[in-house]
């Protein structure tokens, strides 16, 4: 209503008054005329493509500056845990200042952009090639002004884009939903804990994992043994039991999607994510392996079918820079609302 009052009021233009005569009812029935004829007109591709890139540049900045509220609500929690004057307070007190500076300043929060990745839920009958090149032009937009790092290179010959795009770079995954609306949600992923993440194929005889929950409890803490403070933890894993290794691993990230706050809606997965955050907590690893009671904020669990003759487990690692944000877009493609 707000933006048909604006256009109201910047479409009555005298020329049309003075065809009409300037008798003041006249005008305002004129001008009422004009406004549902020029909201028609804003909503040419050229404004709306406008209007989505600026959306999709405020997702960006704000991604990158402010960690969602379910996340800051267990870095507190896991501060307080922390035994007074320890290193792992310590370490905790610094990372909670850093997320408190970045979001004053709107800065990013941490100098790892981390790899970009889109997650886009669109109705039927929609582009998905113009929306890719919307979103590469808002990256490239957002690094000029330096909500991104330029953190994206080329494999072969080590050269940085400066831009942040390239093949394969930003990521992004499409999926069609029942809705009418856009969903855009972004999470920008750390390399440092993007190294530690592991596939297991099971059995794992080294550890006497068998092709069971058991097996799959014993390979997800040994990766997280193995990685110790390497993944700037505290941190938290996306785990997805079975499908192929590329689709494994695809699931795994997305279940970094979810709030840390949901329940698993298997009952057994969700046994086994309380479980292994429980167990994990108790290794003495720490945040940054600096030692204490935090090592992993949460745990989130899937399972994809499997053939036969493969049972893989993928497991994501995601930082305490868990910066990840959503939005869902107006039909003229301002934001309508956040998603986190
Ligand atoms: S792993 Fe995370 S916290 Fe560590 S440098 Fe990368 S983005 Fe920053």
């Amino acid at each position: 209503m707000a933006v048909k009052k604006k256009i109201a009021k910047k479409s009555a233009p005298k020329k049309d008054n003075k065809k009409i005569g300037t008798n003041k009812k006249t005008i305002k029935k004129v001008a009422k005329k004009v406004t549902t004829k020029k909201v028609v007109k804003s909503k040419t591709p050229i404004n709306t493509q406008k209007t989505l890139e600026a959306s999709l540049i405020e997702l960006i900045k704000n991604t990158s500056a402010i960690l969602p509220d379910d996340v800051q609500k267990v870095i507190l929690e896991a501060l307080h845990r922390e035994e007074k004057n320890t290193t792992a307070e310590y370490a905790m007190n610094i990372i909670k200042a850093n997320i408190d500076l970045a979001k004053k300043k709107s800065q990013p929060l941490c100098q790892d952009t981390g790899t970009v990745l889109f997650y886009v839920s669109h109705p039927q009958n929609f582009d998905q090639n113009k929306f890719t090149t919307l979103i590469q032009k808002a990256v490239v937009k957002s690094t000029e002004l330096g909500f991104l790092r330029q953190n994206s290179v080329d494999s072969l010959t080590g050269e940085n884009s400066g831009m942040n795009v390239g093949p394969g770079h930003p990521s992004i995954h499409y999926h069609q939903h029942n809705k009418k609306t856009v969903e855009v949600k972004l999470m920008l992923k750390g390399g440092g804990c993007e190294n530690v993440g592991a596939q297991y194929s099971l059995p794992f005889t080294a550890l006497d994992a068998g092709r069971d929950l058991n097996g799959v409890r014993k390979v997800i803490l040994d990766a997280v043994h193995k990685a110790q403070g390497k993944g700037c933890g505290p941190g938290v894993l996306g785990i997805c039991i079975g499908g192929d290794r590329g689709a494994g691993y695809i699931e795994s990230k997305e279940q970094l999607l979810r709030r840390l706050d949901d329940t698993n809606e298997v009952k057994e997965l969700a046994l086994l994510e309380k479980e292994i955050v429980e167990t994990s907590n108790k290794l003495g690893i720490g945040p940054m392996g600096f030692g204490g009671k935090t090592t992993l904020l949460g745990c989130k669990i899937s399972a994809l079918n499997r053939l036969p003759a493969s049972f893989f487990v993928s497991i994501s690692y995601m930082c305490w820079a868990y910066r990840r944000q959503g939005i869902e877009l107006a039909a003229n493609n301002q934001i309508k609302k956040w998603l986190y």
